[in-house]
């Protein structure tokens, strides 16, 4: 066994605390990682408050996770001690069914583990990556390019491969009009993937203040949607709509804005349910969509892409006493655009 320490809460809405975990002894496929930086999605905050139900406490969030190759199992044969390596949202799948086959793995049949508020296949909770160690199996470990900080890499574990996948998978590229509803964490990111992918780009936030770096990061156009002008400019503008925010919206008014057979694809995840009228719908054979996260094949793409275009979030490095005061910010939108715990704070 390894000894971590990590930040965990006891219970829902608790403050972070530091505790001590084992983690588990190297099966031969596993990975050790000596974890350097983790990244705080706002999906860490929603399962830590309850918002999506009781969690499994004591609580270890973290699934964008950078660091360095500690010791492998006997078994290993993709890394080495000393690689650069990354952990998203999942640890291990069954690796045989029809998703997993086809680089699914998020939606595995047998249900997927996820890095922590899960059980593993053993029925031990998973601990995610507010943490100095963790180890998991190879097949869910990527490779960080070089030319990638470990710091900056860590957030493209979750908010780059949640945005990256649904833009490559609805045809967001030349000739299509993309709108980025909500500009935090993911919606950086969607905005430096869509323009990498050659789409015409807007970006919809609720004020105008976030405009200088929407353009800065590739977008072509840029409106406030507390502005109610934006929702008549823009009638049926858009192929593609990629929703991240975190809270519940006027649904009806956003699909107005899409072309006859366009998308909304939501990936923020807000606790209570959505609510739209089906003529929004009907009216112009638009689609409501939902996308979760991405597969490991896909990963490995999106950091190698990354990498090439050079495509990084905006983030604030923060130490582990800051993690609650970064959660507040968060609640308030004010992070710009990603906090990354320095894991070196924790010791
Ligand atoms: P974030 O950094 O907090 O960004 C969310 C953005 O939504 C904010 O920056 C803000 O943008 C907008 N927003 C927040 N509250 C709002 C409100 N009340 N009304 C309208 N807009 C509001 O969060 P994130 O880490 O990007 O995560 C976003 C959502 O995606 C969360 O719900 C998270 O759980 C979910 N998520 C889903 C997946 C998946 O696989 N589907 C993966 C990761 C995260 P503006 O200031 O520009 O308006
Ligand atoms: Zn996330």
């Amino acid at each position: 066994m390894c000894e971590s320490r990590v930040l965990s809460v006891s219970h829902a809405k608790a403050n972070f605390e530091t505790t001590t975990i084992q983690r588990r002894d190297l099966r031969p496929e596993d990975v050790l990682i000596d974890i350097k930086y983790s990244g705080i999605c706002h999906s860490d905050i929603h399962t830590a408050h309850g918002d999506w139900g009781a969690a499994i406490f004591p609580l270890v969030p973290g699934h964008e996770i950078a660091g360095v190759v500690q010791a492998v199992g006997s078994a290993v044969t993709k890394f080495a001690v000393g690689d650069r390596v990354g952990v998203g949202c999942y640890v291990d799948s069954c690796g045989e069914c029809e998703y997993c086959q086809q680089d699914l793995e998020q939606f595995c049949t047998k249900g997927v583990v996820s890095t922590y508020n899960s059980l593993d296949y053993d029925g031990q909770p998973t601990h995610g990556g507010y943490s100095q160690k963790i180890v998991v199996t190879e097949r869910f470990v990527v490779r960080i390019p070089d030319n990638l900080e470990l710091d900056v890499a860590s957030p493209l574990l979750c908010a780059g491969i949640t945005t990256y996948s649904p833009l490559r998978h609805w045809n967001a590229g030349p000739g299509k009009k993309v709108a980025i509803l909500g500009m935090g964490g993911l919606g950086h990111m969607a905005i430096q993937y869509a323009h990498a992918l050659g789409a015409e780009v807007t970006v919809l936030s609720r004020s105008t203040d976030k405009k200088a770096e929407a353009l800065s990061f590739g977008a072509d156009h840029y409106y406030a949607t507390s502005d109610s002008e934006t929702f008549t400019t823009l009638a049926g503008r858009f192929d593609l709509i990629l929703n991240t925010v975190s809270a519940n919206l006027d649904v009806d008014a956003y699909l107005s804005l899409l072309r006859i057979d366009g998308t909304l694809v939501n990936v923020g995840a807000p606790s209570q349910p959505d609510q739209y009228h089906v003529f929004s719908l009907i009216m112009g054979r638009r689609s409501i969509a939902g996308s979760l996260v991405g597969g490991i094949r896909e990963t490995q793409e999106m950091l190698d892409f990354s990498a090439e275009h050079n495509i990084k979030p905006q983030i604030e490095v923060i130490s582990a006493n800051q993690v609650d005061e970064a959660y507040e910010r968060v609640l308030r939108s004010d992070v710009r655009y990603r906090f990354v715990i320095d894991i070196a704070t924790l010791s």
